[in-house]
């Protein structure tokens, strides 16, 4: 398949969809740990004609939702300084902490920022020399690169007024957590694709070796997840556990080789908060000391009180562990619409509730 439309096609779909029927006989739990996957498969009902044997969950793949509201909250504290101003991606504005958002505080006066990318951010500290700009990083893999630029970047130009308050996270370690709680069954990971572009294939291997769960690297078109879905099935069925790589025209096993060394110069890894699971050991970055200059952690000193739990009825957490299903909180689609929403899972767009609740809820499928 070459181009676009061919990961589209209807006809093509319906041959990978008989095929999976035809070579699942056993029930499987199939996680994909990539928001963008999550609304790949709302978007195009992949749930609604999977057959009775295929369960797919959604796991902690959307950065803002498992962002935790210490995280949150130390932003918003930041944004509150004398002189600040706190840029950050869109995405992050209404996250709800239970003492504030980003976009409640911009409403009364805070200047916090939309930025599209950190050259944003640095052209507001450039053009900002007497304020000091914190870009408030949250992302996995793929976007910590970009991060990782803007400081040497910063660097480079002498910039006295750039820091990142990073929270960055990794993928791999939360699938290891996830398989440590053994909270849910699982038979395979739909494995993320922008993630895996620089990380590369290796970073699952021990799911499959040390767990006995298949992992495929998927593409993000239909077509692609129902291929990686029958991948994974085919390998449930032979009783194997390996890494296979679908979104091949992308992934390399090695990954970015040239994204990981930025990485590597700027970041080190660390313990990282994730909303509904904890600390988790190795799956955050943190800068190097020697970028420390440019570290808010380091720079700012914020008294931050102590973080409050969810709003009461919040399932954002089970969520994110593929504990329940979106519409089994009983907030779903009431009090929490992506109008008005609760919890992060329904704020982000490739947050579980909110793609729920845009593409219909596939309730049907639990008794199909
Ligand atoms: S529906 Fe709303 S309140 Fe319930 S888990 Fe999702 S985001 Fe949280």
């Amino acid at each position: 398949m070459k181009y676009l439309s061919e990961y589209r096609d209807p006809a093509l779909a319906r041959k990978v969809i008989e095929n999976i029927k035809k070579i699942s006989h056993t029930p499987v739990n199939l996680m994909e740990v990539c928001g963008t996957h999550t609304v790949t498969i709302s978007k195009n009902g992949i749930r609604q004609v999977m057959p009775k044997t295929v369960t797919l969950l959604s796991g902690p793949g959307c950065p803002v939702c498992v962002t935790a509201n210490e995280d949150i909250d130390k932003a918003i504290w930041l944004a509150r300084q004398p002189g600040v101003i706190l840029a950050t991606f869109g995405d992050m504005m209404k996250v709800p902490s239970p003492y504030s958002s980003l976009s409640a505080e911009k409403a009364e006066g805070v200047d916090v920022r939309v930025v599209y990318s950190t050259l944003d951010a640095l052209q507001i500290a450039d053009d900002n020399p007497n304020k000091k700009v914190i870009f408030f990083g949250v992302g996995f893999e793929t976007t910590s690169p970009t991060i990782a630029l803007s400081i040497l970047e910063a660097k480079k130009r002498k910039l006295k007024n750039y820091s990142v308050l990073a929270r960055h996270k990794l993928i791999p370690p939360a699938m290891a957590a996830l398989l440590s709680l053994g909270e849910v069954k699982l038979h395979g990971f739909i494995c993320p694709g922008h993630v895996s572009t620089i990380i590369g294939s290796k970073p699952y291997e021990f799911a499959a070796e040390e767990h006995g769960i298949p992992c495929v690297i998927s593409g993000f078109e239909p077509l692609d997840v129902l291929q990686t879905i029958y991948m994974l099935v085919r390998q449930a069925e032979n009783g194997e556990a390996r890494v296979e790589v679908q979104y091949k025209r992308s992934v390399r096993s090695e990954g970015n080789t040239t994204a990981l060394k930025i990485l590597d110069e700027v970041f080190e890894v660390c313990d990282a908060d994730w909303r509904g699971i904890g600390i988790i050991p190795n799956s955050g970055f943190k800068l190097k000391e020697e970028y420390s200059d440019f570290d808010a952690d380091k720079i700012f000193d914020v008294d931050v009180p102590p973080p409050k739990d969810d709003p009461p009825g919040c399932s954002c957490g089970e969520i994110l562990r593929g504990v329940k299903f979106p519409y089994q909180c009983k907030l779903f689609g009431k009090a929490c619409t992506p109008e008005r929403p609760i919890g992060p899972c329904m704020v982000s767009s490739e947050g579980a509730c909110a793609a729920y609740y845009r593409y219909g809820t596939g309730k049907a499928l639990v008794n199909r």
